[in-house]
């Protein structure tokens, strides 16, 4: 296998090969020092990893696992040539352990849409956060959260996110081997519909009448939910220029459907992901929202956030790469 590619601008700098700390793989060669680190989130991400089997092996060629709590009891505080980051920020001490984490990584990946959206925690961001937190536990005065449960992306730079909850293997697999040879993750930006025309799946939405996610949310999964019957539910997220307010409206219109329904549909794992995000807000906000007396809009500070709705998405996507010798071409 080649190099891995160059640092980015936010990382630690200094090629992969260089790193002192690195164990030879065969051949000589220092491994990528690879860590996984888990903030508000249910592990499903990490597990998916584990689920690569006998890849694992393979991959551990080029890779050295240094810290990943799930796989192995060993422990390192960095630097990592590469962060895998699963969950959201929810709580204080998620604030300060992503800052530092950050330093440590050279490159950083944010793995399932707890991590690259908020994840579903993040539905609490349209209630009052006391209310919520005293409906779900009965010491709430225990529980350390934060008013609001935030993606990676809007407190630290992120280099590539993975989407779905949980991740794809296949897209896994892609971003690791595109590290490890030095170029660009082959991801595809278009809506899940692509996905379903080329397997050849009958459209739930125009054969049944169920409402369908699949035109604003980006691919990924092989469009598991159509071909199983029912309707996508938005897990990978809005793909780039989704028109998610024209398809709320088309939802209501054509299928009797009142603002609240509609609202629901979109406030899954990604909900806090802009556009569904502002949809959400312009349909009256969650049903959690309104049993706890939440205001409907997203609730701590200002909305949009300061620096745009969508602080920090994507980085893989076309146009916007984030590895220094990596182009649009990939290559
Ligand atoms: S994205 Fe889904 S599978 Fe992954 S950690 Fe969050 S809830 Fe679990
Ligand atoms: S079933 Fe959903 S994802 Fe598939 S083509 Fe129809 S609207 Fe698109
Ligand atoms: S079809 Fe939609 S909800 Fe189902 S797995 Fe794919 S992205 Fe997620």
């Amino acid at each position: 296998m080649a190099a891995m590619a160059h640092p980015t601008e936010h990382g630690h700098g200094g090629h992969a090969h260089s790193n002192e700390h690195g164990h030879a793989a065969r051949g000589g060669t220092p491994r990528p020092r690879v860590a996984v680190v888990k903030f508000a989130s249910c592990d499903g991400c990490q597990l998916t990893i584990l689920d690569l089997e006998d890849l694992l092996l393979e991959l551990s060629e080029h890779f050295e696992i240094v810290d990943f709590p799930e796989a192995s009891s060993a422990r390192s505080n960095g630097p990592y040539d590469v962060l895998f980051v699963e969950g959201s920020v929810s709580t204080p001490d998620h604030l300060r352990r992503i800052g530092e984490l950050r330093k440590q990584a050279r490159v950083l990946v944010t793995i399932g849409a707890c991590a690259t959206s908020g994840g579903i925690q993040a539905l609490r961001n349209w209630a009052d956060h006391d209310a919520y937190r005293a409906a779900v536990y009965p010491t709430p005065e225990f529980v350390e959260s934060l008013a609001r449960a935030t993606p990676i992306a809007e407190h630290v730079p992120v280099d590539f996110e993975l989407r779905g909850c949980p991740i794809s293997p296949d897209q896994l697999v892609e971003l690791l081997t595109a590290l490890v040879t030095g170029r660009r993750p082959q991801l595809r930006d278009e809506a899940v519909c692509m996905e379903c025309k080329r397997r050849g799946v009958v459209c739930v939405m125009s054969a049944q009448g169920i409402a369908c996610l699949g035109q604003v949310t980006q691919t990924g999964c092989g469009a598991i939910c159509p071909r199983m019957g029912r309707g996508c539910y938005g897990c990978f997220g809005p793909r780039e220029q989704a028109n998610a307010a024209g398809l709320a409206r088309y939802l209501q219109a054509s299928g009797e459907r009142s603002a609240e329904e509609v609202g629901q549909l979109f406030a899954g794992f990604t909900a806090y992901s802009e556009p569904f995000r502002s949809t959400i807000t312009d349909l009256g906000g969650t049903r959690g929202a309104r049993r706890t007396g939440g205001a409907g809009h997203v609730a701590g500070g200002a909305y949009p956030p300061p620096g745009g709705a969508a602080t920090g998405r994507a980085s893989y996507l076309p146009g916007r790469p984030r590895m220094e010798g990596i182009d649009d071409d990939g290559r």
